[in-house]
């Protein structure tokens, strides 16, 4: 039995539509994943992701977790679904991407990764069969092998070296990983996970909290049981050099896993690297397991990318700039901050369905932004998160109408006109 089944439901183009089943929920791709680096989605109760958002799978952190509070203590409380209370699908990173951007404090051998915590400056040392021991004690659905991730310039050797030690890592992630699974290391495990894909059903009661004391999941009948255990995804390497992306693939896929990322875009890299790296490599993926393109992006890196055939993503650009003040908008970016909304009693965008923008003026966010209240932070990251997961939903509406292609000149147009 497998960890998580995936099938295409509709192709448009390279663009597809899919539903992901893990243990613990249904997702339709492509999707997006907020980022819950701490385990908390910054600024948003998990209610609203419940309900009103309706995200099915976010991300934790690896690096982050492991320093604060620790995996003897997430362990200890039954593991990251349990701490957090969030039920609904986990992927965790490996850890890498953090400890690689510590440039001034880390040593890397063929063994793994010293640095210090940039917490407390505290030794330390990850490896591949480290990270996988966090991972499975904080058990997520899709876990990540942990790979090195060069500059976005980086040049050829130093780039072909780096996909050589991640293709020795990713064989030792594996190993390790499928030992953890055995010896039942896994907090997430689920003894009877098709048990999960009975009488659940979307949830669209909007701002109405739900008890979520029960995995949720479409109403679809599965078409396969479920092993219960965690996904291992691997990682493609090999920065804006094509030649070297089709090496690591190579390597990536003969060593097999559950899914596939890709790593090191939007890294520094001009963003026609970034698509010149995806028409290229999206389609010589396995077409039978999801793509994985982390770390990005914007609305337009979102559409163009599934217009290359990418099925996941996740990005802190939603929380990060809600934070800031920007709000992402069907007519591209705004700044709340702008004295030109003083007296705008207009929501922040007109096409947003979500509780935001029903209620609230850019007037007063921007009042509650300069009066640096709280609220602003929580109000703006909130419409940004449903601003992302309802353009991933017009997405999917768009490809299983065959008009992909008619919304994306739409989408990016109106954007960039901004
Ligand atoms: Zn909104």
């Amino acid at each position: 039995m497998k960890p998580i089944d995936w099938q295409v439901t509709a192709q448009d183009g390279e663009a597809r539509t899919g539903i992901l089943r893990t243990r613990r929920s249904e997702i339709e791709t492509p999707v997006f994943m907020p980022v819950g680096t701490q385990a908390t989605v910054k600024g948003i109760r998990y209610e609203w992701l419940e309900t009103e958002l309706d995200a099915r799978i976010i991300l934790g952190n690896t690096y982050h977790l492991w320093l604060r509070p620790g995996v003897d203590v997430i362990r200890e409380l039954g593991g990251l679904h349990k701490f957090s209370t969030w039920n609904r699908s986990l992927l965790t990173d490996s850890g890498g991407f953090q400890v690689f951007s510590l440039t001034d404090l880390r040593k890397i051998t063929e063994e793994g990764v010293e640095f210090r915590s940039h917490i407390d400056g505290t030794k330390m040392f990850l490896s591949p069969e480290v990270s996988m021991e966090i991972q499975a004690a904080l058990g997520a659905e899709i876990v990540m092998v942990f790979d090195e991730c060069p500059p976005g310039d980086a040049g050829i050797e130093q780039t072909r070296k780096s996909l050589e030690m991640t293709a020795r890592w990713a064989t030792r992630s594996k190993n390790r990983f499928e030992e953890l699974q055995e010896l039942g290391m896994d907090t997430g495990f689920l003894s009877e996970p098709s048990a999960i894909v009975e009488e659940f059903q979307v949830s669209n009661s909007k701002f109405q909290v739900k008890n979520n004391s029960q995995p949720e999941t479409l109403n679809l009948k599965p078409e396969t049981s479920l092993s219960g255990h965690q996904a291992l995804f691997g990682i493609i390497q090999g920065a804006g050099h094509l030649k070297l992306r089709r090496e690591s693939l190579e390597k990536t896929v003969e060593i097999g896993f559950d899914g596939y990322a890709i790593g090191g875009l939007s890294v520094g890299e001009e963003k026609s690297v970034m698509y010149e790296v995806l028409e290229f490599l999206a389609q010589k993926m396995p077409q039978d397991a999801p793509k994985y393109l982390m770390g990005v992006g914007t609305p337009e890196d979102l559409v163009e990318a599934v217009y290359r055939g990418v099925d996941m993503f996740d990005c802190v650009l939603p929380t990060r700039n809600g934070r800031t003040g920007s709000a992402f908008t069907s007519s591209g970016k705004l700044n709340i901050r702008n004295a030109q909304f003083a007296i705008d009693s207009e929501p922040l965008d007109n096409e947003c369905p979500c509780s935001v923008c029903r209620r609230y003026s850019k007037a007063y966010l921007r009042h509650l932004y300069l009066s640096k209240e709280m609220l602003a932070s929580i109000l703006i990251s909130h419409h940004n998160l449903a601003f992302f997961l309802d353009t991933m939903k017009k997405v999917r509406d768009a490809i299983k109408l065959s008009k992909f292609g008619e919304f994306r000149r739409e989408f990016l147009s109106r954007i960039s006109n901004n």
